[in-house]
């Protein structure tokens, strides 16, 4: 159950809302956000939502079953909307085009990548600085340093940063250079690193674990709004299955699904989705007739010198395919 409160409930108002849930054995959760105060009341009763709900400082009552709640769009009429500033929004209509390398390298690098998406409208680049590789001996980042050279170009050029946190300990030097923290797959129930994204005020793009479902993905997702981060997206990045033509299965079904669950924006990633350069604009394709909010997708000037997943890699003229097409694919969804 979902109580929004009124922003200027008495102390005593919600003493007695309290009192009234733990006769029923229920358990209150107090929930604040950069948008409202929540109680999250968690219990097994059945009873008659209106007894809370006529209770003086509240502002709206909802009964939520799923094991999530805020993220759910059982309670909250319309969708989720972030707004990065510089009239840059992604979700309800909004839909977002982020790219850019798997790492980001060098300057040179980034400045190649800041012209073209600059000359493509594409308003948020991605890019590692601290990477998750499956062997030690992989490249892994350039950490802070290649974060800060790459904030000094990016935002001379108006252009937005979502990039991967993997640490607690990173976010507080992180989060003066970057717009979008990224929750990567192997971190999606690293519940520590949800708890602390929970309490900046920045948007969290948060990916599906590897075998995670979609259970678990919202969530993990709660973790972040119930510390009092609202500002979050999701990101279906194909799970690991026993099919093995090619890296990862993207799993088109949690897009639809997942739109009709919560209010979240959710982003597709064909890159990570597929694995296979020459299927990626497919499966991004399919994912907007699905219902995404976005597309998260890796651009290198020269994926064959990428220094991590150029196999998955468009080029600059591959990708711009994609960012002129992708509205005629939001058409067509538009239309069915
Ligand atoms: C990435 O975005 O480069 C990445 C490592 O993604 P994922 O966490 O989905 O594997
Ligand atoms: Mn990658």
């Amino acid at each position: 159950m979902i109580i929004q409160l009124e922003p200027n409930i008495k102390e005593e108002e919600l003493e007695v809302l309290k009192s009234q849930l733990s006769s029923i054995k229920y358990k209150a959760n107090k929930v604040s956000t950069q948008f409202g105060d929540y109680i999250v009341a968690v219990g097994k009763k059945d009873f008659d939502i209106r007894t809370i709900g006529k209770l003086p400082g509240i502002k709206d009552i909802h009964r939520v079953s799923d094991a999530y709640k805020l993220v759910s769009k059982k309670w909250k009429v319309g969708q989720t909307q972030l707004d990065l500033g510089d009239e840059v929004k992604i979700g309800d209509g909004e839909f977002a085009l982020m790219a850019g390398p798997c790492s980001i390298e060098s300057e040179e690098q980034i400045q190649k990548t800041v012209e073209h998406l600059k000359a493509n409208g594409v308003k948020i680049m991605r890019g590692g600085v601290y990477k998750p590789r499956s062997s030690p001996y992989s490249f892994r980042g350039l950490g802070i340093d290649g974060l800060k050279l790459w904030h000094q170009i990016a935002s001379e050029a108006g252009i937005k940063i979502i990039t991967e946190v993997m640490m607690v300990e990173q976010i507080d030097s992180m989060i003066d250079y970057i717009d979008v923290f990224q929750v990567g797959a192997r971190n999606a129930q690293n519940f520590n690193l949800l708890d602390a994204l929970g309490k900046v005020d920045k948007p969290v793009l948060l990916k599906r674990g590897m075998s995670g479902t979609l259970d678990e993905l919202l969530q993990s997702a709660e973790y972040i709004f119930s510390n009092g981060n609202e500002k979050i997206m999701l990101c279906e990045r194909g799970i690991r299955t026993y099919e093995n033509a090619y890296r990862n299965v993207f799993d088109i079904n949690a897009i639809a699904t997942l739109k009709e669950k919560t209010h979240l924006p959710v982003i597709a990633d064909p890159s990570h989705g597929i694995g296979v350069r020459r299927f990626v604009d497919k499966i991004a394709y399919a994912a907007t007739v699905a219902g995404a909010d976005g597309i998260i997708m890796e651009v290198h000037h020269s994926p064959e010198k990428a220094f991590s997943d150029g196999q998955q890699t468009l080029n600059f003229q591959e990708a711009e395919t994609v960012y002129k097409k992708v509205d005629k694919y939001l058409e067509l969804r538009d239309s069915l």
